[in-house]
């Protein structure tokens, strides 16, 4: 019995070996070849813009407030119109865990995960990223979304014509 174990321990690896050796590898010759990466892959994060060119990030804190590992900071400030945005903005990606997190606390899409994750450094302060770096040209994963328009929280845009605004209520019509 020990015999026929001591047998079959020795030839399967051989066994393991031969029928691996007809398969067709999985991996790939990284650096030359790449992988296409998943739509929803968290990797260097981006600031967008909005269908109308405009900086979407309106300084809210949200992100900043929401990321477990406190790599956002910014300084907040107001356009001449009333329309708030980000003086600066930087992320600390020597501290990111690439949570996603600040991307979903964001109400106006600015933030996102990006598929880039060619980012490696080993100098830590080339990791410190300021908002040039990060403002990106685009809308990123929804070009056509405006938080403004949407929101109904437009510059110089009358309160309920937002696409999905109601009208204000008239809080007369509920006197007795
Ligand atoms: S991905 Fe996570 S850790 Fe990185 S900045 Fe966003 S919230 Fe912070
Ligand atoms: S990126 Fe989004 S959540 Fe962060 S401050 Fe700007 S608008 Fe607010």
């Amino acid at each position: 019995m020990n015999l026929w174990r001591d047998i079959r321990g020795t030839v399967h690896p051989f066994w393991v070996t031969l029928r691996n050796m007809l398969r067709t590898p999985v991996t790939i010759e990284y650096p030359e070849e790449r992988r296409t990466v998943s739509p929803r892959c968290r990797a260097r994060i981006v600031l967008t813009r909005d269908p109308q060119g405009e900086e979407r990030c309106v300084a809210c804190y949200l992100c900043s407030a929401a990321c477990p590992v406190d790599c956002i900071s910014m300084q907040a400030a107001e356009r001449a119109d009333g329309r708030r945005y980000a003086a600066w903005f930087r992320i600390n990606f020597s501290r990111c865990i690439f949570c996603g997190l600040c991307a979903e606390a964001c109400p106006t899409l600015a933030i996102q995960m990006s598929g880039d994750y060619e980012m490696g450094s080993r100098d830590l302060l080339k990791l410190v990223a300021e908002k040039e770096d990060l403002l990106i040209d685009g809308g990123g994963r929804d070009n056509e979304y405006d938080f403004y328009r949407h929101a109904g929280i437009g510059v110089g845009q009358v309160r309920g014509a937002g696409d999905e605004e109601n009208p204000p209520a008239d809080f007369r019509s509920n006197l007795p």
